[in-house]
């Protein structure tokens, strides 16, 4: 069968190279119960993937992709559509999520995988090396931000190695990175959730100002007091972000 012609608004680059695709499937290593690809394309990854004990899923939204799959993996379990719409619920829980994924939808898929934080034990996935940095970036960095602190709060952030161009086809115009997110041990966090995401995100949306200026929209215009008050949100570790909230939590009920 012929090949699929790479589409550029489906962030299609196409592993050529092997010995990464081996390396990327090798790198989930928890305890899981289904996994999950995304955008498998012509199922480079794919190929070793099902060579692997855990029952496995593929989505994809291409319908040529999606024919290419169904003539040269019989019996796969192709999922055709888009990541970002489907349900996560049918796989029950200690699911695995991996990909080269379409670097166009990136941090949609990331937030997709905090929003799911209690399902998704795992991901190990192909992203631009930008993004990639940011998710595993501590604090104090420029780089560090939303999706750092929210996937930090829950997953512990490793770099795996990175890809050039080269490997790809068509080259993307960036360099790639695979990282790993593994499922750490907080179950909740010791603040109201909802307020502490509101709060992380108000405060990275105007990160050049102080947290003092970046949630009054959240406490008022008022005098609410904290030693963060001064800081910039790339000075606060995931820890002090749930103590700030904490203490706009315990303001607010005050009020
Ligand atoms: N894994 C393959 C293809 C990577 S390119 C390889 O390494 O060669 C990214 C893939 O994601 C493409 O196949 C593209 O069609 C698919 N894709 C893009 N947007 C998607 C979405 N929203 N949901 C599922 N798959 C998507």
């Amino acid at each position: 069968m012929i090949k699929v012609k790479a589409k550029k608004h489906l962030g299609q680059h196409f592993l050529k190279d092997k010995n990464i695709a081996k390396k990327i499937a090798d790198g989930l290593n928890s305890d899981l119960n289904h996994v999950l690809e995304i955008g498998p394309g012509m199922g480079i990854l794919t190929q070793f993937l099902t060579e692997k004990e855990y029952p496995l899923s593929v989505v994809e939204i291409d319908n040529e992709s999606v024919e290419y799959l169904k003539h040269n993996f019989g019996d796969l379990n192709i999922i055709e559509g888009d990541f970002l719409k489907l349900d996560l619920q049918k796989f029950g829980n200690k699911i695995g999520i991996i990909g080269n994924f379409p670097y166009n939808i990136s941090t949609q898929i990331l937030f997709k995988i905090f929003e799911n934080r209690n399902r998704v034990s795992e991901m190990v996935g192909m992203f631009q090396k930008e993004v990639a940095e940011r998710v595993v970036s501590p604090p104090g960095s420029k780089i560090y931000g939303i999706l750092s602190v929210l996937l930090q709060a829950f997953y512990d952030t490793e770099k795996l190695f990175t890809v050039e161009p080269g490997a790809f086809h068509p080259p993307p115009k960036v360099r790639s990175m695979v990282i790993r997110l593994t499922r750490n041990k907080t179950e909740k966090l010791a603040c109201n959730e909802q307020l502490f995401v509101k709060i992380v995100k108000a405060s990275f949306n105007q990160r050049r100002k102080t947290i003092r200026n970046s949630i009054k929209g959240i406490t008022g215009n008022n005098n609410f007091q904290s030693e963060f008050l001064t800081k910039r949100p790339e000075q606060l570790s995931v820890d002090e972000f749930v103590k700030l909230t904490q203490e706009v939590e315990g303001y607010l009920s005050l009020e």
